[in-house]
């Protein structure tokens, strides 16, 4: 299966870590489709996908990143996405992050990201 990794909301310093990492790059590619460094696409299958999500949740955790999460899409379970736990908090107001509603608090967005994610 094509398996989409969305490094699209990670700054450039993290999406590299991941990209250059040894194990993550020597995964099997499947550049059929675009070559965008943002969305990396990967021929693997369903039991590899699970750990790619653990392989770049460890990337993370090595880079002393704690604010993203590696998460898997609920509609299209293809895909997968690292996401930053609520973006502009600073400002009181949370994002999510799938499909840019704007929400309250931390909780109502939480609730609303299960739509789209599985934690
Ligand atoms: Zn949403």
């Amino acid at each position: 299966m094509v398996v989409k990794v969305d490094l699209s909301h990670l700054p450039l310093n993290l999406k590299l870590a991941i990209l250059n990492n040894q194990e993550f790059s020597s995964l099997p590619r499947d550049d059929r489709f675009d070559k965008d460094v943002d969305v990396v696409f990967l021929d693997v299958s369903q039991e590899v996908k699970e750990k790619v999500m653990t392989m770049v949740e460890n990337i993370l955790s090595m880079s002393n990143i704690e604010e993203y999460s590696v998460v898997e899409n609920m509609i299209d379970q293809s895909e997968i996405a690292v996401l930053k736990s609520g973006d502009i908090e600073e400002l009181g107001i949370f994002i999510c992050a799938h499909c840019g509603a704007p929400f309250q608090n931390r909780e109502q967005m939480m609730i609303h990201q299960r739509m789209h994610y599985i934690f």
